[in-house]
């Protein structure tokens, strides 16, 4: 523990020193199954040959200028993103907090276009979009605005999965200009909409002159099964914002708009100095590359739904078990009580894994782990729930 860091985290009393696919080793050696992957982060595992070499690469060619300047590897990566998901154009960011920074802007942009002077965005309980002031007010956690008021204006809040809460507010608020919403809720505990969920949002959106705003910030980039979590339904957003796997643990975000809200950001009115350098460009590239090459999007749906069903199959019937859900590689196993402590057990038994909104055990495995891998990772997981809760 270091005295020369601020305490805003707690971190588990163990250090890696090395990474390898879906394995990552201490300082003693020891190795560990990660079902975390850095928060979503590592979907081709650590230490992947061709983003190592693609990042080697280009730092010994260039790795800053500006955006002052043409990039063409961030020209070539905004083509590939939106080749993948139907959108626009691309503006790029350093994180997943700065991706929503921009979604926010675009929106607030939109609503003075059409002369409403103080926009505002409907938000969900629930949600996490980030941990600046704008993104930590549209956060529907109050832990996350704890201390950090005042909160920044312009969100009006409904509770998730509930369409009839938005129509309320329509009716209700002439501000309304935006809807922002996780297709799949992340860090608030991996809860899955109605299956006609953000296609009654889409039809809300169209019918009042919203911008659909979708964080794809954990669900993106192949993590449910599809390269986007929308991709699952038979709509496209308006704004679209990823980080996360996007650089495979290079800091990269993206926001991505489509029609009207393509049309919003002119020169001089939002940037950022790195976002979107020759370096992080390069790494995200060799990311799309290899979840092309490699079908992970499939792949992910697949073992996604192969895991779930062994998990449903060991827990069948088992009282302290509230639910287990997951679409892709994005399972989560809810337990009837608070389970903390079983990221400690984990770790001692060589196993990575998250607990979310205190009861859900969450798994975000690497989209690259083996059958055998996938297999260890549920004897592990089970025999540790089970024991917790015997
Ligand atoms: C992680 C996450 C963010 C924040 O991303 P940072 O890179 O930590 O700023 C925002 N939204 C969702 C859905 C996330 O999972």
């Amino acid at each position: 523990m270091s005295d020369y860091l601020m305490k805003n985290y707690a971190p588990l009393p163990v250090t890696f020193t090395k990474g390898e696919g879906a394995t990552l080793w201490d300082t003693e050696g020891k190795p560990y199954l990660d079902v975390l992957s850095g928060v979503a982060v590592c979907s081709l595992g650590h230490a992947h040959p061709d983003v190592a070499m693609a990042i080697a690469k280009q730092a010994k060619q260039l790795i800053h200028t500006s955006n002052w300047y043409h990039i063409a590897n961030q020209e070539e990566l905004a083509a590939e993103l939106c080749q993948l998901s139907g959108m626009d154009n691309v503006f790029f960011s350093n994180s997943g907090a700065e991706a929503n920074e921009a979604a926010i802007k675009l929106a607030r942009l939109y609503g003075h276009k059409k002369n409403i002077n103080e926009p505002a965005i409907i938000v969900m309980d629930g949600s996490f979009h980030g941990r600046t002031l704008a993104t930590l007010s549209a956060t529907g956690n109050r832990k996350v605005h704890a201390g950090f008021e005042p909160l920044v204006q312009g969100f009006v809040r409904a509770p998730y999965n509930d369409l009839e809460a938005i129509e309320n507010i329509a009716k209700n608020n002439q501000n309304v200009v935006a809807v922002l919403v996780e297709p799949i809720i992340g860090e608030g505990g991996v809860t899955i909409p109605d299956t006609d969920y953000l296609g009654g949002i889409r039809k809300l959106c169209d019918d009042n002159g919203w911008l659909m705003m979708l964080d794809e910030i954990q669900t993106g980039m192949c993590r449910t099964g599809e390269w986007f979590a929308f991709q699952h339904t038979d709509i496209t957003p308006d704004v679209m914002t990823l980080a996360k796997a996007l650089g495979n643990g290079v800091p990269i975000g993206a926001c991505l708009a489509k029609g009207d809200a393509a049309e919003l950001f002119t020169p001089g009115n939002h940037g950022s100095t790195y976002g979107g350098n020759p370096l992080v460009c390069a790494a995200a590239l060799a990311v799309v590359n290899t979840m092309k090459a490699q079908s992970l999007a499939a792949r992910s749906k697949a073992l996604g739904a192969t895991m779930l069903a062994q998990l449903k199959n060991e827990f069948a019937d088992n009282a302290a078990i509230v639910d287990i859900r997951g679409k892709g590689l994005m399972l989560a196993i809810e337990l009837d009580r608070p389970c903390g402590d079983l990221m400690q057990q984990a770790l001692e038994q060589g196993l990575l894994l998250n607990v979310a909104a205190e009861k859900v055990v969450r798994l975000l495995p690497p989209l690259i782990i083996s059958d055998d891998q996938a297999t260890e990772i549920i004897q592990k997981v089970t025999t540790l729930i089970k024991n917790f809760i015997k």
